[in-house]
């Protein structure tokens, strides 16, 4: 039976005022329909930001502590529901039903982590010039804020940028990537069962092109918390200055990772195709590009290819299967153009990169994993963020033109050294000019208690999950009291 998703506002699940819907297809059988999501207009969007700014008062008067029962019950009830949700996920997006079970897991602990937040301090008590003056700084509510997430991570993006939403106090328009809108409603739901007051948490579904700048530039709206590509990024950032609102912007990513004569070669090859091509590349933390010393170049190329042989591509809900389909048919003919052009840059593939449906005798977005060699920086598919399972590997004589060559990007992301040299350890941790340094790890990996989020254009400078969201959903109020 075919799901049908409404929107979520003040508490009620309603359809769309125009009646229209979107229908969504598994990208592993595309001509099967997951479900449909409405097709909403700005006059919904209207309804939902009208609906959020009218509970935000009450919501934001409410202890921390008494929010964080809320966020303690939504974390009970999305673990009951981990397999029904995870495989929705899987189904709307393609990413292996073990990888989309591992992300309500960490959205578990995301809301978990956050309940806790509800009993940490919010201010500081500071000495004052003038006798017997009490001088605070508390940290309150910004009032709504609006979030528009992307597909790749469609159950822990949402809820790292829903939980610290509301434990701080504000309200919510949730508007999730419509490839996986049916997703997002399924965690509304579960904001839903665990009895959030009415207009807490609001939820519209649609195109981004046709409704996002309805959100960002509704005047009800005081903050946008954004993850996505960097084009459209940009254009939410002008909106939201033109309207005054604060903002957050998560963007792309173009990953280096470098590998030393003197690293563990068998790690750093298991977790360079780890950081390449876990959910089928498409993480914005994935790696991208690899820069291997000359002496080690032959043996670590094998070494690669031996990982990449390993994959098995297939519908990621069968559990033989290690390698899933591209999320879309969009992501397929942008991946698939993307080894054609760096065909015609003189690349060479040293593994993969044909569609792989023939040998699947299956329909879906398959593509074999895909090792590009011959590669040099200026090519376009070692400069463009390609957000598909395709990595790029160059040969370098020194750590030294790698590092050099690894900051020559727009991008500013994550990055890995694979040595056992610790002075060019924290030559790197130093001179890497990104938000996320892993010595001997995957590009990918995060946790989410630690600062999440890039420098350059990865990010407008913010940062997401652990205590760093603080910064983003509060502002500072500063009181004097004068007792005479
Ligand atoms: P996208 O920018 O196409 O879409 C992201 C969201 O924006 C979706 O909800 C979409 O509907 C909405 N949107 C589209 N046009 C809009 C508009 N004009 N106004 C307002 N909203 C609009 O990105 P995507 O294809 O969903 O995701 C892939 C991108 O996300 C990649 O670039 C990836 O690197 C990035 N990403 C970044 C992070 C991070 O934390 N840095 C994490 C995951 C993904």
């Amino acid at each position: 039976m075919t799901i049908h998703i409404l929107n979520y506002i003040n508490g009620e699940w309603i359809p769309s005022q125009n009646g229209k819907t979107i229908s969504i297809t598994n990208p592993a059988h595309p001509n099967e329909i997951v479900g449909r999501v409405q097709a909403s207009t700005a006059s919904d969007v209207l309804a939902a930001c009208d609906a959020a700014e009218k509970a935000a008062k009450s919501w934001g008067f409410l202890s921390p502590t008494v929010r964080a029962q809320f966020l303690q019950k939504a974390a009970d009830i999305l673990e009951v529901r981990k397999d029904e949700i995870a495989e929705t996920a899987t189904r709307e997006m393609g990413k292996r039903f073990i990888e989309t079970k591992g992300e309500v897991t960490r959205a578990v602990t995301i809301l978990r982590y956050y309940a806790q937040e509800g009993f940490r301090k919010i201010g500081e008590v500071l000495p004052s010039a003038f006798q017997d003056h009490l001088l605070y700084s508390l940290r309150v509510p910004l009032g709504v804020v609006g979030i528009i997430s992307p597909w790749n991570f469609p159950i822990a993006i949402p809820i790292w940028k829903i939980a610290p939403a509301l434990i701080y106090g504000n309200t919510v328009v949730f508007k999730p990537a419509t490839e996986t809108g049916i997703t997002g409603a399924k965690l509304v739901e579960v904001f839903d069962e665990a009895g959030v007051p009415e207009g807490v948490i609001n939820f519209v579904t649609g195109k981004g092109s046709e409704i996002g700048h309805s959100l960002v530039g509704n005047p009800n709206v005081d903050a946008i918390t954004f993850t996505g590509s960097n084009i459209v990024g940009k254009t939410i950032a002008q909106l939201a200055v033109e309207t005054r609102k604060k903002y957050q912007l998560e963007l792309g990513g173009k990953n280096p990772a470098i590998v030393l004569e003197d690293a563990d070669l068998e790690l750093a090859a298991k977790l360079v195709v780890e950081g390449a091509m876990k959910q089928t590349g498409q993480r914005c933390t994935a790696t991208s590009r690899v820069y291997i010393q000359s002496s080690i170049y032959e043996t670590f190329k094998q070494l690669v290819t031996d990982e990449l042989k390993l994959f098995k591509v297939g519908d990621g809900l069968n559990q033989d299967i290690t390698f899933g389909p591209v999320a879309s048919k969009n992501q397929y003919e942008t991946v698939l153009n993307y080894i054609r052009l760096g065909l015609e840059e003189g690349a060479t593939l040293a593994y993969g990169g044909e569609e792989a449906n023939q040998e699947n005798q299956a329909d879906g977005y398959f593509i074999k994993p895909c090792l590009f060699e011959n590669v040099t920086n200026e090519m376009r598919i070692a400069k463009e963020e390609i957000f598909g399972p395709i990595l790029c590997m160059i040969k370098v004589n020194s750590y030294e033109e790698a590092l050099s060559q690894a900051n020559k990007t727009n991008y500013g992301l994550s990055a890995s050294l694979f040595t056992k040299d610790l002075k060019k350890s924290l030559d790197f941790v130093r001179n890497s000019e990104v938000g996320m340094v892993q010595i001997n790890g995957e590009t990918g990996g995060a946790e989410p208690q630690a600062p999440f989020g890039g420098m350059k254009e990865s990010s407008s400078g913010t940062r997401e999950q652990g205590q760093a969201a603080v910064e983003f959903f509060t502002a500072y109020k500063t009181v004097s009291i004068n007792p005479n």
